[in-house]
């Protein structure tokens, strides 16, 4: 198919910018998805693509993503992504970075880049020397280092609203909680999870970070090709995606899956068999939507305090969604998108009638172009 059509078949973005420099080998694509609640902001994805097609159909789904995940957590936010074609292993150069920085910049912030698979600090400390459109810089340089302890404290916020929706309790207290996965998210969500008393059961295919942890804690230890479908009051995917599918689905024993894991659900039908089966489901972009709250932080001028503190949203966010998803007898995963939707409708509404213009979406761009200096 050829590249409009692509465009036009997933989600007719706004903006699509193809990156090309000869010198330093850059191949990169820019998908602006959304820019009605602000800046599109989302990360740069380095892969070794099988084809051009392959890396624009990827950018054009993951930044129509970033639209719904930016909208869902209540951030004046867009939705971008990017891609570099290429092996992260062999391809990266600092003029390959800092190329990739210069288009970046030319865009002159309606896309804000970060890390994401394939990239690291150290890739976006060379595209800060070209753009201060970027995040995930250093923490010397005012960036916000490490994300995953505010994605894991959003999860938690989350596993507090769905127990709260589907048990009636405010308290975490002696609840079993299997969390599958203990690396960086399912590993700070452990120990928060543990300060409020719950029971946890944990799994990861890696045994010796398993063991660490559970010794830590006194845990319980499930085989991970068991954890799925362990007996418990909550199940916290935190590994890998697709893990609600047409295998596991029938199997779970679970009143509440809520994790920080991508793209749970094999396919969206998941989402509705799992309210036939009476199992709350918290949709994944809004419950690990934390760790993009401490970017967006990162934009106001980086206070962790803040950032934590903007984590408690997600809390009210999963109790709209389930509101939502109650009033209009819909999967928790369509009426979070809804929520997004009528989000992002409202406030294109409130420009429309302002002239294109809003109240401060953040500190301003300006003030974060100062920090460069
Ligand atoms: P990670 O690589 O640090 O940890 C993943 C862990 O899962 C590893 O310890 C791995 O051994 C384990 N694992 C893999 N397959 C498994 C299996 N079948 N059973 C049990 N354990 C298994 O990744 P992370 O940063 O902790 O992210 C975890 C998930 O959360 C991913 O889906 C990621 O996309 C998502 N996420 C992360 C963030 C963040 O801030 N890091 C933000 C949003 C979403």
């Amino acid at each position: 198919m050829l590249s409009f059509e692509l465009i036009e078949k997933h989600g007719n973005h706004e903006q699509v910018v193809f990156c090309h420099d000869k010198d330093s080998g850059l191949k990169a694509i820019i998908a602006i998805h959304n820019t009605t609640l602000g800046p599109a902001l989302g990360g740069t994805r380095m892969w070794a693509y099988n084809n051009e097609e392959e890396a624009l159909v990827d950018v054009l789904r993951l930044s129509k993503g970033m639209t719904y995940k930016a909208a869902a957590a209540g951030l004046n936010l867009g939705g971008g992504k990017a891609v570099i074609i290429g092996d992260p292993k062999k391809d990266k150069s600092e003029a390959l970075f800092r190329n990739f920085g210069a288009f970046v910049n030319s865009l002159n912030g309606k896309y804000i880049t970060a890390e994401d698979v394939g990239t690291t600090v150290q890739d976006m400390s060379y595209v800060f020397m070209e753009t201060p459109y970027v995040t995930g810089i250093p923490v010397s340089f005012g960036g916000s280092g490490d994300p995953s302890p505010y994605t894991a404290h959003g999860v938690l916020m989350g596993i507090k609203a769905s127990v709260k929706h589907k048990l009636k309790t405010d308290s975490l207290s002696g609840l079993r909680i299997a969390v599958q996965g203990l690396g960086n998210v399912g590993s700070h969500l452990v120990d928060y999870l543990i300060k409020e008393g719950a029971k946890v059961i944990v799994a990861d295919i890696d045994s010796v970070k398993t063991k660490a942890l559970a010794d830590k804690h006194q845990l319980e230890i499930a085989d991970p090709k068991n954890i799925v479908t362990t007996e418990c009051d909550v199940f916290a995917p935190c590994a890998l995606g697709a893990i609600i599918n047409d295998q596991t689905i029938s199997n779970l024993k679970c009143k509440v899956i809520a994790g920080g894991a991508n793209n749970q659900l094999a396919e969206d039908r998941h989402g509705e068999a799992l309210r036939e089966l009476g199992i709350l489901y918290a949709p994944d972009y809004v419950i690990n939507s934390g760790g993009l709250m401490n970017v967006f932080v990162e934009l106001e001028g980086y206070s962790s305090d803040r950032a934590f503190e903007k984590t408690q949203q997600v809390y009210n966010s999963l109790m709209e969604v389930f509101k939502i998803a109650d009033e209009e007898g819909i999967s928790n995963q369509k009426a979070a998108d809804r929520l997004a939707e009528k989000r992002i409708h409202s406030i294109g509404q409130l420009r429309t009638h302002h002239h294109g213009r809003t109240a401060r979406p953040f500190t301003t761009l300006k003030e974060m172009t100062s920090r460069q200096k």
